[in-house]
């Protein structure tokens, strides 16, 4: 049995949803009032990828330090994925993906020299007052390099597990 350690940034502007969505994933919960404590570093997900592979996942949120846009080196240190997420109900979420992807470009790298892979999710597609279209996202995900982008509902639990396997194929096959 092999047993993969990745280390996966979850990272987007402040109340998109990314805390929710690792409480979802990790524990398998909504709650709408959850909030993750700041200074918390990592939550851990063990997945049985296949017969012969398992898969140790370290989420690391961000948890309140959006404000800052610019990472610290530290954080970025060792990744070998990331989620960048926005809320389609909130423009500025979506115009601010561009910063938060040159900023992991800029500041992070697979030790072959290639960056890493990315995933952009458009959270919270339950709500009836999204704004952002799937034609932009489209363009954008494609024109800024990441491996594809989904629509997810952390509130309905959709296409959490779904991203994230996604994005665990893709590390695995870098
Ligand atoms: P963070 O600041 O990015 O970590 O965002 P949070 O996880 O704290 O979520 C911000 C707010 O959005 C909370 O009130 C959540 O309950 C809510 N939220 C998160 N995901 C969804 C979703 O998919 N749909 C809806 N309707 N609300 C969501």
């Amino acid at each position: 049995m092999t047993e993969h350690l990745m280390k996966i940034l979850i990272v987007g502007d402040g109340n998109v949803g990314k805390s929710s969505f690792v409480h979802r994933y990790v524990d398998g919960q909504f709650n709408k009032t959850y909030k993750m404590t700041v200074g918390v570093d990592f939550s851990v997900k063990l997945l049985h990828w296949s017969d012969k592979e398992k898969v140790r996942l370290q989420l690391w949120d961000i948890a309140g330090q959006e404000r800052f846009i610019s990472m610290t080196r530290v954080y970025y240190k060792g990744a070998l994925g990331c989620v960048i997420m926005f809320d389609v109900t909130s423009p500025s979420s979506f115009r601010s993906c561009r910063h938060w992807k040159q900023d992991l470009d800029n500041k992070a790298m697979l030790p072959n020299g290639q960056s890493i892979p990315c995933i952009l999710l458009a959270n919270k597609c339950d709500l009836a007052q999204r704004v952002v279209s799937a034609d932009s996202i489209d363009r954008f995900s494609k024109v800024n390099g990441f491996i594809t982008w989904m629509e997810t509902s952390v509130k309905e639990n959709k296409n959490i597990g779904e991203a994230m396997r996604r994005l665990v194929q893709e590390i695995l096959s870098v």
